[in-house]
């Protein structure tokens, strides 16, 4: 909106009519046109409706309202902004969380999109979680999915592979490799560096007009690629860098017209945050799908799905390995499994996890808080926890404490696990780090158990090393 209003005042000072907008909006920027498309505004409407059927029986939606009305309510902003040359006035832009741990999102011809809930947890502001989403928006509305069938002089790989799920092919029953190519094709389409240049200058423009520095979507791109350089890249195998990705979109922002205080760490997006924050880990796409393709059904949530809760879960062993990640390193006892969310991991023994997170071990990682202000941030987690585990009371705390030498916050909390059916203690720890992070812990392990538990946590806290 503040663009075109820029731009209104421009021309009347220049007492020009109308025509001279078009002359005026081109200056400098980036051309951006929606390429050949052999097929119907109807064909990627069905193509979007029928495949995201698909995907939602594959892989899990986070079933939190609040959230997704949240992740909605970006979406719309974003799509309002969309400029009026690229509307398709029947497209339905639906945004959906998937309850996956990597840094993921895909759309789907006509509208449906779906973030992963480890794109949320790994963006550092709103503008960043904004910044994929308007990336993604753009491929939507410039219908590349179809443009790049029409650019394939064959039977085109691209809705060759989603007429597979056109085709009927895949029915209930006859899973295996079938529906594993169905997910592969709904959110592995590989974009042509052409396509994904245009889908980088029009989520800028997007993003610009809906109030957000388009600089955060480079700054996702960027952390998005640290990322891959530890693990799998999905985002980028759809996505493939056009070649300085990073300085082409702040060379196009730097001809945008940016609010001067635009929508960054909002206070919905830390409250989003701090609530995915308390639900138990999950596993990567390509996780779930291997397992799908294994013929283990459909992933009904967690990380932990396939684990199974038992009475009689063994000691934390006083051997210890080394976990390490791109902000810390701590030692873990030797039997417990690890799960690896976001920036930070989730350790249990087996017998202690499941589809409904853990009852003994200890969950970590590391964010970064609105403002400098650990005892607020503390106190946020806390909040998160509460929200999302109903049977906790806050017990004790927040009262000062160290991580290995660093200072910060413990709090404790505990409730009549609904698992166990016993009494649970859980106490959180943050730390403030480098940088202006925030490192956090959260120990869990039965009341009646602590004797055993309490060392080996102290251990893990003493343990930790900050990069
Ligand atoms: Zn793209």
């Amino acid at each position: 909106m503040r663009s075109r209003s820029f731009r209104k005042s421009l021309v009347s000072a220049a007492f020009v009519l109308s025509l001279a907008v078009t002359p005026l909006l081109a200056v400098g920027q980036t051309t951006v046109s929606l390429p050949k498309n052999k097929y119907s505004v109807r064909d990627d409407i069905r193509l979007g409706r029928e495949t995201a059927v698909k995907v939602e029986q594959q892989f899990p939606m986070l079933q939190d309202e609040q959230l997704t009305r949240y992740v909605q309510t970006v979406g719309d902003r974003l799509v309002s902004s969309m400029p009026s040359q690229f509307r398709q006035p029947e497209f339905d832009y639906q945004f959906k969380v998937v309850n996956a741990s990597d840094i993921n999102a895909f759309a789907l011809p006509g509208g449906p999109m779906y973030v992963n809930r480890g794109m949320i947890e790994a963006a550092r502001n709103e503008g960043e979680m904004a910044g994929v989403m308007a990336h993604e928006i753009s491929h939507i509305a410039l219908r590349h999915a179809t443009a790049q069938a029409t650019k394939q002089s064959s039977a085109g790989s691209v809705l060759g592979q989603l007429g597979l799920i056109l085709g009927g092919a895949i029915v209930g029953g006859q899973t295996g490799a079938q529906a594993g190519a169905m997910a592969a094709a709904a959110w592995m389409t590989k974009y042509s560096r052409e396509y994904e240049t245009q889908a980088d200058i029009l989520g800028a423009r997007i993003l610009a007009d809906a109030g957000y520095d388009p600089r955060d979507l480079a700054n996702m791109f960027q952390t998005i690629a640290q990322r891959a350089r530890t693990r799998s890249p999905e985002w980028l195998s759809s996505h493939p860098d056009p070649g300085n990705r990073y300085q082409n979109i702040n060379q196009e922002a730097a001809k945008l017209n940016v609010s001067r205080n635009p929508h960054k760490l909002t206070r919905d997006f830390q409250w989003a945050q701090a609530r995915l924050r308390g639900l138990s880990p999950t596993r990567t796409m390509a996780q779930m799908e291997r397992d799908y393709r294994n013929g283990r059904g459909t992933s009904s949530g967690g990380a932990m799905a396939g684990g199974r809760y038992h009475g009689s879960v063994a000691f934390p062993s006083t051997r210890t390995r080394i976990f390490s990640s791109s902000d810390f390193q701590i030692d873990v006892p030797s039997n417990w499994r690890e799960f690896p969310a976001g920036d930070g991991a989730t350790f249990a023994p087996d017998g202690a996890y499941g589809d409904r997170g853990i009852t003994h071990g200890a969950m970590m990682g590391v964010f970064r808080p609105q403002d400098n202000n650990l005892r607020d941030a503390s106190d946020r987690l806390v909040n998160g926890l509460l929200q999302s585990n109903e049977y906790l009371r806050q017990t004790g705390g927040p009262t000062n404490a160290y991580v290995s030498s660093t200072r910060g916050y413990s709090t404790e909390l505990s409730g009549r696990s609904p698992i166990t059916g016993r009494s649970e203690t859980v106490t959180l720890y943050t730390a403030g780090i480098a940088n202006g992070s925030v490192f956090y812990i959260i120990t869990v392990a039965p009341g009646n158990e602590s004797y055993h538990y309490d060392n080996a946590f102290r251990t893990m806290i003493n343990s930790v090393r900050f990069r």
